[in-house]
């Protein structure tokens, strides 16, 4: 057995529904500006030319139903509610068909953001770290295989804060499907069973702070829900 200085990170890994065997998450891709209306309210019009990404730590992924203090650094904390793929199968230089049957599952997810750290990084040009790679920010639910949630486009993606809806849309309004989303990626990465996929949230997005419940639905899939407290 390898002696370790101290104790490495266990794996992070989600539950499958229906199977026993959890998904061992190695890495997270996410996507920006997915949804028109969303686009629109950051400011930005939706580029159609190619999808582009940025990435989050595994180290800073949690499961839902946690209850996570406010972050430090931050006076604008947002939620924003995504759908989440996973892979079954490597994928490189992937065609939509080949990406389309690598898709092992989907999830709800929160891509927890400091919105006002991003903001800088846009404003200074500078990369978006602080504001989207934040501990406890990638807050994830249990996985769903794809067989048993396909086709995704006429289902609903809510996420409500203390009851009240703030993002309501239909995941057929992304501009890039999942499909495409994953071939796209695979012409960068070699992507393969592990990588998880945020797919980008719908309008709404907002402040949250301590004392506020979070609930992201879609449609056949597992609730993800967030609790914040006060900041330690
Ligand atoms: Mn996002």
């Amino acid at each position: 057995m390898t002696d370790y200085l101290f104790d490495p990170p266990e794996v992070f890994s989600l539950e499958v529904a229906g199977a026993a065997a959890r998904y061992p998450v190695a890495r997270i891709f996410c996507v920006g500006r997915n949804y028109a209306a969303h686009a629109a309210e950051m400011g930005n019009e939706v580029d159609r030319e190619a999808p582009w990404y940025f990435t989050k730590q595994v180290a800073h992924a949690v499961h839902g139903g946690e209850t996570r203090p406010y972050p430090p650094g931050t006076e604008n904390y947002h939620h924003e509610v995504e759908l989440a793929l996973t892979l079954g199968a490597p994928v490189f230089r992937a065609g939509l068909k080949e990406a389309a049957a690598a898709i092992h599952g989907y999830g709800v997810a929160l891509d927890m953001t400091r919105r006002d750290r991003q903001q800088d990084g846009k404003d200074n040009r500078r990369p978006w770290s602080l504001g989207k790679d934040v501990e406890g920010s990638a807050v994830l639910a249990p996985i769903t295989p794809a067989k048993d949630f396909e086709p995704i486009e006429d289902k609903e993606i809510i996420l409500t804060v203390n009851g009240e809806t703030r993002q309501r849309a239909r995941l057929g309004e992304m501009v890039w499907s999942c499909a495409e989303i994953v071939a796209h990626l695979s012409h960068y990465y070699h992507l393969e069973p592990g990588d998880l996929i945020m797919t980008g949230t719908p309008a709404g997005v907002g402040p949250v702070g301590p004392g506020d419940h979070l609930r992201g639905e879609i449609d056949g899939l597992a609730p993800v829900e967030l609790t914040l407290i006060d900041a330690e």
